[in-house]
């Protein structure tokens, strides 16, 4: 079959899913040389299966908020692949979440995972349920409900969840503690679990921080480096601040950061007493980004999900870090940045860049890392928890960061040797694509037609 007519059976399997069909679509376009070399791969039909969630979980959350009123929700656990380890990936509570978006980020989680070299197959899961605007006994009861269905499909031999968009430290807290009570066991069956109780350190730190070191290695590859350099980040929550913390480390200067109601720019740059003041706002007191512009007295730019352009990405700088949500920056976006001479851009969130305005990047010379190499640092540092637990240790803050960085300097080298073998040195789209496909095409043809 030709790159046309898999996709168009693709479509045609899951209408209605246009996020999943974005992210099948930039996989499937990297990985064709692969199909071309190996008949073996295609004669297995392996792209085909890894479209198909292996399990799709899909139930009802029924939960009473603070008034006694009955509410209810959608809960889903994507269980994509299962190839290489067992199924391990985010859960998304936010009212956008539909089965299309957590089959896209299950999808890229297949590869992602790979990326680490660690032993952990591709899931996601999630609710619509909104935590915005309700009060931590709605968030636990909720988290209460929800595990009430899930913890019938997870183990921690079989599928470990984590947190990703509105899933923090307070969500992971309340639905470890609901599978416990139900399983009458502690296990270590969610990572992103406290200090103290099963986690790991540098966990809450490592989405963020690794994506900076990918970041660094990008600009050592090209005898440069963040020290001294102006960078865009979007977004506010756990990867935007372990991002901002990790180049302030290194010596670089955020101007920006963004929430769902608008974006500020501090010309003078984020420090270290501003990062924690962000860090109270928005996860402690769960407020909008404007209070820090009228702390700080900087400019708040409140922007509309719905205009064509996000003006965050209009501000003059040398580095970007998308780091907020999906299709976050567009193709007019992408022509923003080259035209401010950005020199990179590396993707903090999940697909928040248009295919558009990959292709403009990469056409104008900019280095554009995806998120599922660029991002990696989180899930590998779930993997890392997972082994502790398993082992019954607690490594040091400096052993899991040197864990991390190396693990991210590896993803950096195996995407572009891949991208180099398969005659586009430099790209780190096809190379990270190439790379994870290849482990994960390996372990499904050895383990027969099942
Ligand atoms: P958080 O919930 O901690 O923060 C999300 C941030 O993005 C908030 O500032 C939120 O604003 C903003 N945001 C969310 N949706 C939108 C939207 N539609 N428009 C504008 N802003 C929005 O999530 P994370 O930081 O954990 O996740 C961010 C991204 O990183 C996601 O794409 C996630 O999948 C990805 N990721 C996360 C990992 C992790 O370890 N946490 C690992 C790998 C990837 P507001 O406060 O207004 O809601």
């Amino acid at each position: 079959m030709t790159q046309e007519e898999i996709l168009s059976l693709v479509k045609k399997r899951n209408p209605n899913e246009p996020e999943f069909i974005q992210a099948v679509d930039e996989v499937l376009m990297s990985v064709m040389p692969v199909l071309d070399r190996h008949s073996d791969f295609r004669n297995l039909k392996l792209f085909e299966r890894m479209t198909e969630p292996e399990r799709l979980i899909y139930f009802r959350v029924t939960w009473l908020d603070d008034k006694g009123q009955v509410q209810y929700n959608r809960g889903y656990r994507v269980q994509m692949n299962s190839a290489i380890g067992p199924y391990k990936g985010g859960l998304r509570f936010h009212p956008s979440v539909t089965a299309s978006v957590l089959k896209f980020l299950a999808f890229e989680q297949i590869f992602k995972n790979a990326l680490t070299g660690l032993p952990m197959g591709g899931g996601k899961g999630g609710s619509d349920f909104d935590p915005k605007g309700k009060s931590d006994n709605e968030v636990m009861k909720f988290c209460q409900a929800f595990m009430g269905e899930l913890a019938r499909h997870i183990d921690d031999r079989t599928d470990v969840p984590a947190g990703d968009i509105g899933v923090g430290g307070r969500e992971i807290g309340y639905l470890f503690g609901a599978y416990k009570k139900i399983k009458n066991e502690f296990s270590g069956i969610l990572t992103g679990k406290g200090i103290g109780w099963g986690g790991s350190l540098i966990r809450t730190e490592a989405t963020g921080y690794g994506l900076i070191y990918f970041a660094e290695n990008m600009m050592q590859a090209n005898k440069d480096s963040l020290k001294g350099k102006t960078c865009l980040v979007s977004g506010s929550g756990n990867v935007a601040q372990y991002a901002i913390e990790k180049i302030i480390h290194l010596g670089g200067k955020v101007v920006t950061a963004s929430d769902s109601s608008g974006f500020i720019y501090d010309e003078a740059g984020f420090t270290m007493e501003k990062l924690a003041f962000l860090k109270d706002l928005k996860d402690v007191r769960r407020g909008r980004i404007k209070e820090y512009a009228d702390k700080y007295n900087c400019k708040f730019v409140a922007v509309n999900a719905n205009e064509s352009s996000n003006p965050l990405w209009a501000v003059k700088a040398d580095c970007a870090f998308p780091c907020a949500t999906q299709n976050e920056l567009n193709d007019k976006d992408a022509n923003n940045l080259v035209k401010n001479k950005v020199k990179l851009v590396a993707e903090g969130a999940n697909m928040p860049t248009t295919p558009e305005a990959i292709n403009i990047l990469i056409d104008n010379g900019v280095m554009y890392a995806p998120g599922k190499a660029s991002n990696a640092g989180g899930v590998a540092t779930s993997g890392l928890e997972m082994t502790q637990n398993y082992m019954g240790q607690n490594w040091t803050r400096e052993e899991v960061d040197a864990k991390l960085l190396n693990i991210m300097r590896n993803i950096h080298d195996t995407s572009l040797a891949a991208a180099k073998e398969y005659g586009k040195p430099g790209n780190y789209m096809i190379g990270a694509n190439i790379a994870g496909f290849l482990k994960v095409a390996k372990a499904m043809q050895a383990q027969g037609v099942i």
